[in-house]
């Protein structure tokens, strides 16, 4: 995955989501950052969450929240980015 800062994470996603609040955002991110650096586990398979699409979508790692196995293109905060 490629490291992302939160705040460009925030930055970014407020651009193409114009609508969304960046404060619910910023707390939904922060929420999961700690949830993985605690590590806790994916609710469906037991991998390593996704902090940055568990924000959004529930616990869960990549491949159960994307339906992908390749991750090398998606973005990942960078202080849990392992
Ligand atoms: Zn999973």
């Amino acid at each position: 995955m490629k490291p992302i800062s939160m705040e460009s994470y925030i930055k970014k996603h407020s651009q193409s989501n114009p609508h969304s609040n960046p404060e619910s955002i910023r707390k939904a991110l922060k929420e999961a950052v700690k949830s993985k650096k605690n590590g806790e586990t994916c609710s469906t398979c037991g991998s390593t969450i996704w902090a940055l699409g568990s924000a959004f979508a529930g616990k869960e790692c990549f491949t159960c929240i994307t339906g992908d196995t390749d991750s090398s293109d998606d973005y990942e905060i960078r202080e849990v980015c392992w």
